[in-house]
């Protein structure tokens, strides 16, 4: 198994928790940002060292809410720990917090990808959304992010709340594109179990429609294709040579580090996942335990599986390896490919209507080994 080259490291401060969210996440716990920052910087330093990274991913909660400084410490320890060879390093933010100081300050420490949580440009949207920005601050912060050099910049949209039409959805799709940004990344929003939205449906409030969704998203496909993006996975768009690097090392089904409240990584064929909450977290750290809630080491059959799986969700295609074949020979695998909904060129198999992707890599859970 290869060194991971990629880094997830979790920043889990938030201002307020959105109705929909199930991330791990805190609010006003600001005061705490750098007890927080020392303890992922522990971790990082308490780690076996990996091959110098070419990705790193910082999400969250809101990254952009903790100051340059806490992000340039961060890259500094996984510089010390692993090496850095001319990352990707990707930045989730809020646009709400991306003032031209911040922006600069952020790319002058090394941020040089700036994902942002713009979700919609329709008021009522962002409103339903539970999100503080207005749908200028979105312009004002890509506007940032070029003046300070950033290389590429990515909105996140979500669609299909039910206080969106038709019409506002494609509004939001023309705003982003006329923003020429580099990278969309478009979700329908989901109902997550003990959500405050999913609270609301439970008393009555309307549900996401899954028919809606299903338009919206392929409204996205065909609007974001004609404004000349990829459509590279079944999520994300992104214009020639701004693919995410960390996305696809992970989709690739490679290993990769992950640090921070709540983080999940893969490394030495054992998946692992860190406490979620807070006190735990920082706790363990400091008095120098382990932060790991749950570690699963995975046999090379289910590494491959999982692979395969994952794949699906390239729009090009995954490799068929040595899972495929043995997907081929089930009465199920058989059956998608002779629908026409699973199609095979070569050593490459490919899903030809995105919205089946889940019904699909459903199919090949607990594939067994040829014999
Ligand atoms: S800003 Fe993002 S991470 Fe934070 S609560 Fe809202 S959806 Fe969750």
């Amino acid at each position: 198994m290869s060194e991971p080259v990629a880094a997830y490291l979790h920043i889990p401060f938030c201002d307020r928790l959105c109705p929909y969210c199930d991330f791990a996440v805190v609010t006003g716990r600001g005061s705490d940002t750098d007890r927080y920052i020392d303890a992922v910087v522990s971790e990082i330093l308490a780690d076996r060292p990996a091959a110098p990274l070419r990705t790193v991913f910082i999400g969250g909660g809101t990254p952009s809410s903790i100051p340059a400084s806490s992000i340039e410490r961060l890259l500094g320890a996984l510089s010390r720990q692993h090496g850095l060879a001319d990352p990707e390093v990707t930045l989730e933010s809020n646009p709400e917090h991306l003032a031209q100081d911040l922006v600069t300050s952020l790319a002058s420490v090394g941020v040089n990808r700036l994902s942002m949580g713009a979700q919609s440009f329709d008021p009522v949207v962002l409103r339903a959304l539970g999100r503080r920005h207005r749908p200028e601050d979105i312009d004002v912060g890509v506007a940032a992010a070029r003046a300070a050099g950033m290389a590429s910049v990515s909105l996140d949209l979500i669609f299909g709340h039910p206080a969106e039409t038709d019409a506002s959805w494609e509004a939001t799709l023309e705003r982003a594109i006329g923003l020429d940004v580099d990278h969309v990344s478009t979700y329908a929003l989901t109902v997550e179990r003990g959500t405050a939205l999913s609270r609301s449906i439970a008393e009555g409030a309307p549900a996401p429609d899954d028919d809606v969704q299903a338009d919206r998203y392929e409204v996205a496909v065909d609007r974001l294709g004609r404004a000349g993006f990829e459509h590279y996975e079944v999520s994300n768009h992104g214009r020639p040579g701004h693919r995410c690097d960390y996305n696809t090392e992970v989709w690739a089904g490679r290993p990769y580090l992950a640090y921070g409240l709540g983080a999940h990584g893969f490394r030495d064929g054992t998946r692992f996942r860190n406490v979620r909450a807070f006190d735990a977290y920082v706790t363990r750290v400091e008095s120098g335990g382990s932060p790991r809630q749950g570690v699963d080491p995975i046999d090379p059959w289910e590494q491959e599986v999982d692979r395969f799986m994952i794949g699906l969700r390239i729009r090009d295609g995954v490799e068929l390896g040595e899972a495929g074949p043995a997907f081929l020979d089930t009465d199920s695998g058989r059956r998608l490919v002779l629908r026409g909904i699973l199609e095979v060129d070569g050593a490459m198999a490919r899903v030809v209507d995105p919205l089946l992707t889940d019904a699909v890599a459903r199919e090949v859970v607990g594939l067994s080994p040829p014999r």
